[in-house]
């Protein structure tokens, strides 16, 4: 939910239900503390506001030994981080097909003058674990420096196991890294960067994280530290290794983005105070309500749950493919316009093919069901064939 705004048709009263996968909704707490005065850059509040924010990602990432190193840049900005510091033009990385986020971390290192070698993508399905060991294995001169791997993909609505990546990286006996994008997924769903030997971790804030777009962060483990001080390329304001400083302006090569930074520290103590534990099953039980709404919708035919196996579908976001001739963009403005619930379309070649629902972050039960009820409102008024009974299921998937 956010303020109440002026629409197409006027201005509609109480708050807008914002259920994309990001931006999500901010808490009131994260808002307030980031409503507060700037402080001087020697004031010993801001390296405490710093030093607390590094402690609660580390928790949160299930890391005792990786640096957190934050950016003043959403989460394109940490994947940069993470290229240039690990691969020089013309070195080579290995992306694991798992949906249009993965294609664009890919097509992102390209731009970098990286290479960017991909398994494909399943469509609906996670990333496949055994494709990553036969590249690796076929890469017999080494050159593949880093694996990418998407752990929740926001563009498919899958959730990886990164754990299994792993695996199948040390069944190849390949030394490349291990990189994990949990932009998406950290707050959600249970992540263990040293558990499951993860080199890299890379977040952002405006998805479980309940903050405004603009922080971003990596973790980075003494390997992937040291492979980038081996790695010759020029850069400087991504560098890891100046940025690993006990001097806050160092950190941030820069001014700290201190208002973002006490949001982050506010939304990571509302996350302490609920509990890890029952935030990621309240993400499951607000996940498991939304699938059985979208799977009453779907026995009228004109939709379908785009990610088949339960197993492989994230907490984080349902994604819906739409049959063609079905005009979903409308749907989209119908239910921001007039039913003041904004969710996301289709991303890369889903785009008018696909809308996608947020459930991550800020979002309890009551919040899921008005949103599936506008929603449903919306695919009514655009005549959009529909099975009945999509917030019963919800709400019985909530006691299940
Ligand atoms: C949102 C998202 C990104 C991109 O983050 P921005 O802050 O929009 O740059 C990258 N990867 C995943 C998995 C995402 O969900």
């Amino acid at each position: 939910m956010k303020d109440s705004l002026t629409t197409e048709r006027g201005f509609l009263a109480g708050p807008q239900f914002l259920h994309t996968p990001g931006p999500t909704h901010v808490p009131d707490a994260v808002r307030e503390a980031m409503a507060r005065q700037c402080m001087d850059l020697s004031d010993p509040r801001l390296a405490t506001l710093i030093a607390d924010c590094e402690r609660g990602l580390a928790r949160l990432l299930g890391t005792g030994q990786a640096d957190v190193l934050m950016y003043a840049a959403n989460g394109h900005g940490a994947w940069e981080a993470t290229i240039v510091n690990l691969a020089a033009p013309g070195a080579r990385v290995l992306v694991a097909g798992s949906g249009h986020f993965a294609e664009a971390w890919a097509v992102h290192a390209e731009a970098l003058g990286v290479e960017a070698l991909r398994t494909p993508a399943r469509p609906g399905q996670a990333l496949d674990p055994a494709l990553v060991e036969a590249a690796l294995r076929a890469d017999t001169e080494r050159r593949i420096v880093a694996v990418f791997a998407v752990h929740t993909d926001t563009a498919s609505g899958v959730t990886s196991d990164i754990a299994a990546v792993r695996r199948a990286m040390d069944a190849s006996g390949h030394p490349a890294l291990l990189v994990a994008d949990v932009i998406a997924s950290l707050g959600a769903t249970p992540f263990r960067m040293d558990e499951w030997g993860v080199n890299v971790a890379i977040g952002a804030s405006q998805k479980a994280l309940m903050g405004p777009p603009g922080l971003s962060f990596t973790a980075v483990d003494a390997r992937a530290l040291q492979v980038a001080r081996d790695n010759p390329a020029p850069r400087a304001y991504w560098d890891w290794n100046k940025r690993k400083s006990d001097l806050l302006y160092r950190k941030f090569c820069g001014t700290p983005p201190q208002g973002l930074l006490a949001g982050l520290r506010a939304a990571l103590g509302l996350i302490a105070a609920e509990g890890e534990d029952a935030v990621f099953a309240r993400h499951r039980r607000v996940a498991a309500a939304v699938h059985a709404a979208v799977d009453a919708w779907s026995r009228a035919g004109a939709l379908a749950l785009f990610v088949a196996d339960p197993a492989a579908r994230a907490v984080s976001v349902t994604t819906i493919a739409v049959q063609p001739g079905v005009d979903i963009e409308a749907m989209r403005t119908v239910a921001r316009e007039r039913f003041h619930v904004a969710v996301a379309g289709g991303l890369g070649p889903y785009a008018g093919r696909m809308f996608r629902i947020g459930h991550l972050g800020d979002v309890h039960p009551a919040m899921a069901l008005g949103a599936l009820a506008g929603v449903e409102a919306a695919l009514r008024a655009c005549g959009i064939a529909i099975g009945d009974g999509a917030l019963s299921r919800a709400i019985e998937a909530l006691d299940g």
